[in-house]
């Protein structure tokens, strides 16, 4: 069972930000789309995963990756080139009101990275981990108000057929995402075979 062997966690969001942090080429290419809440050209992002999983043997699950139907094809043809067959693809359902409310609600700090957001979990002053004085806290480009909108239209567009590519070969497994996240994290311990 996978769950009982632990599961290495690649976030395509982390990549891509430690690679704009970095100062990269690639990071200064995705910051523009990122930034207006596009997505990262399918090229940059393919070439980041096969980067990130090359050479390993151990099991993964995928954040943020695929997100169109030509990464996802990319990810098929990079697995069956090492014999890794993709065991679950779980679906986080999220009415769209509830995705604007939490997504708007994000604010980071400059200095330790920390995440914090408005309802669920409000600075309280506390000392900043790289200062000692405050958090300096700001929005990120991509948690505007403008960019949680596009980022939305951008999902439905390019996204959301995924459900349909997965489901097909019965590898979709749907989580209520809008439940509490301990209900939500016990789904998809459920949804992992
Ligand atoms: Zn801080």
């Amino acid at each position: 069972m996978l769950k009982e062997r632990g599961l290495r966690h690649l976030s395509t969001g982390d990549l891509l930000r430690a690679a704009v942090r970095e100062g990269t080429p690639l990071g200064r290419e995705a910051k523009t789309y990122m930034d207006a809440g596009d997505l990262v050209p399918d090229a940059v992002v393919i070439g980041m995963i096969r980067e990130a999983l090359t050479g390993r043997t151990d099991d993964f699950m995928l954040d943020g990756f695929p997100r169109t139907l030509g990464q996802a094809e990319a990810l098929d043809a990079m697995l069956d080139g090492v014999g890794a067959p993709i065991d679950a693809v779980i679906s986080f359902e999220v009415p769209r009101d509830e995705l604007v409310r939490r997504l708007g609600g994000r604010w980071t700090c400059r200095g330790c990275g920390r995440s914090f957001h408005e309802v669920s979990s409000p600075y309280g002053g506390e000392p900043c981990g790289a200062t000692g004085a405050g958090c300096d806290l700001h929005q990120r480009d991509d948690d505007r108000p403008e960019a949680v909108a596009n980022r939305l239209d951008v999902y439905d567009a390019q996204t959301a057929p995924l459900i349909g590519y997965y489901e097909a070969r019965g590898l979709l497994r749907t989580v209520d995402g809008a439940a509490p996240a301990d209900v939500v994290q016990a789904q998809v311990v459920q949804a992992i075979p």
